[in-house]
């Protein structure tokens, strides 16, 4: 576990068994960094995104301010609009995608990953529509079981970097960002980065249920 300024420099606080991953909006400034270290970490092919940055509010002020594009009215002492949030599988406590999957390749591991396993999925894109956060990808593909359904190629979507975990990595877009906007650790460890940047969790109470279940709590 990292400590210290470490900390603070990273976003990393945690990882492995427990550890969640979550973004800070506010901090969030959609320089597409994370986009770009995930597809170069993992290959992630052209048009897929195992994470994006969703622009909500846009044309609004953003409740808290501080975002996205934000200098020029700062400077102007004015309070920026528009939010970015990096949306990537936020792996659940009570993820919806693993309800729906009718061939289980979708697992909650016990130490909270929500895991794709290649070789059940039909890509019935079941997933997709049960998903609040359009996290599942669905590659073309031309071979393969997918394909007898029609529906392209089997589900892809981010992994929260399981492989870098196991060796004591953060994920590599949550390592990369510049500004620390993804953070990574307990539910608690989160809940306090943010109160102590000040910031809030965007997300609704029916999402902060969906992705920490009983956790939820600690954000109150
Ligand atoms: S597309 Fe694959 S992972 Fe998604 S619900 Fe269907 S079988 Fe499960
Ligand atoms: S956690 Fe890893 S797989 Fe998921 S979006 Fe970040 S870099 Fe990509």
């Amino acid at each position: 576990m990292s400590t210290g300024n470490e900390v603070m420099h990273d976003g990393v606080m945690s990882t492995g068994e427990d550890a969640r991953i979550f973004p800070d909006v506010e901090a969030c400034i959609d320089c597409g960094g994370c986009v770009v270290s995930c597809k170069r970490t993992w290959d992630v092919p052209r048009d897929e995104q195992r994470i994006s940055i969703a622009t909500m509010l846009e044309g609004q002020e953003a409740a808290s301010g501080l975002n996205a594009s934000s200098g020029r009215a700062m400077e102007q002492s004015e309070s920026p609009g528009e939010t970015a949030v990096p949306m990537q599988c936020y792996h659940c406590s009570n993820a919806p995608c693993v309800s729906v999957c009718p061939t289980d390749s979708l697992i909650s591991k016990e130490n909270g990953f929500v895991r794709v396993r290649d070789d059940l999925c039909i890509g019935c894109q079941y997933c997709l529509s049960a998903c609040p956060f359009g996290a599942p990808q669905f590659p073309d593909e031309d071979e393969g079981v997918a394909n007898l359904v029609g529906s392209g190629g089997n589900m892809d979507k981010c992994t929260m970097c399981e492989e870098r975990q196991d060796v004591g990595k953060g994920p590599a877009c949550a390592e990369e960002c510049a500004t620390d906007a993804i953070l990574v650790g307990t539910p608690e460890q989160i809940s306090d980065e943010l109160d102590n940047r000040d910031s809030g969790t965007f997300f609704n109470d029916v999402a902060m249920d969906i992705i920490f279940g009983e956790d939820a709590s600690e954000f109150q």
